[in-house]
């Protein structure tokens, strides 16, 4: 794994369709930068484990594969970024889904983050992880997430040695609750149609950076690294 780098970087947005790979490359971004992963679907399933007020609210949607309402959604992401753990940069994984979303973070970073030492706007770097629907829907479909750490295997590509088993703590694996295939295909749409008019809106103003998601995972993350380096996410 890589090793950490000691410079501290800005915030970082994670754009891409449900299975392009973002919570892969997220932790790997964060082990690199020594910054918080802040993941709005693992913030939401925790919620609906802990049957939250929050939680209760977005289960049903969740389970149907729609989004949660931008509401609900930016006031948790506004709690979370309140940590401390944040001030250093952080990784949004996942967040923003929607142009509304969007226009909710550019004013919270302007609030919130504005950089007085340096009179600068506190501008997130957009890294969009790009992977075709064909490629996604095998990725979704074949997914298997172990019960009791969240390791990830996929029957098509990468199985493991022992059916239904995870390889590193012998917990079942199971096919989380939205990764059915006519939920699957509800998620892509909603990606379609709400998420990429977000990396349409961060592109009209430069700040969006691609990456073929198609490639071995190693490649994607040193692409994925090149850009935080290379454009702009290190203070
Ligand atoms: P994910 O693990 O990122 O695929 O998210 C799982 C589910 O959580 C999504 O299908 C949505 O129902 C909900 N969700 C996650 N992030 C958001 C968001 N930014 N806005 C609205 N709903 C979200």
């Amino acid at each position: 794994m890589a090793e950490q780098a000691s410079r501290s970087v800005g915030p970082i947005v994670l754009l891409g369709s449900p299975g392009a790979g973002k919570g892969t490359q997220a932790k790997r971004i964060a082990e690199r930068y020594g910054i918080p992963q802040i993941s709005t679907g693992d913030l939401l399933r925790e919620n609906v484990q802990r049957a939250t007020e929050l939680g209760v609210q977005a289960r049903d949607v969740m389970a149907r594969g729609e989004l949660v309402s931008d509401t609900l959604v930016c006031d948790m992401v506004g709690d979370r970024l309140q940590g401390q753990d944040c001030l250093p940069g952080f990784i949004l994984d996942g967040f923003p889904r929607t142009a509304a979303q969007a226009g909710w973070l550019d004013a919270f970073l302007e609030h919130e983050f504005f950089d007085n030492s340096h009179e600068r706007r506190c501008r997130p770097i957009v890294i969009l992880i790009d992977v075709d629907y064909n490629q996604l829907l095998l990725r979704l479909t074949g997914r298997r997430t172990c019960l009791a750490n969240g390791h990830i295997y996929n029957v098509h590509f990468q199985p493991p040695r022992e059916d239904e088993v995870c390889d590193l703590d012998g917990s079942r694996l199971v096919i989380r609750n939205d990764d059915r295939e006519e939920v699957i295909r509800e998620r892509l749409t909603a990606y379609e149609r709400q998420t990429r008019p977000v990396a349409e809106y961060y592109h009209r103003q430069g700040r969006l950076f691609t990456v073929d998601g198609s490639l071995p995972v190693d490649t994607v993350t040193a692409k994925v690294f090149q850009e935080i380096e290379g454009h702009g996410g290190m203070a």
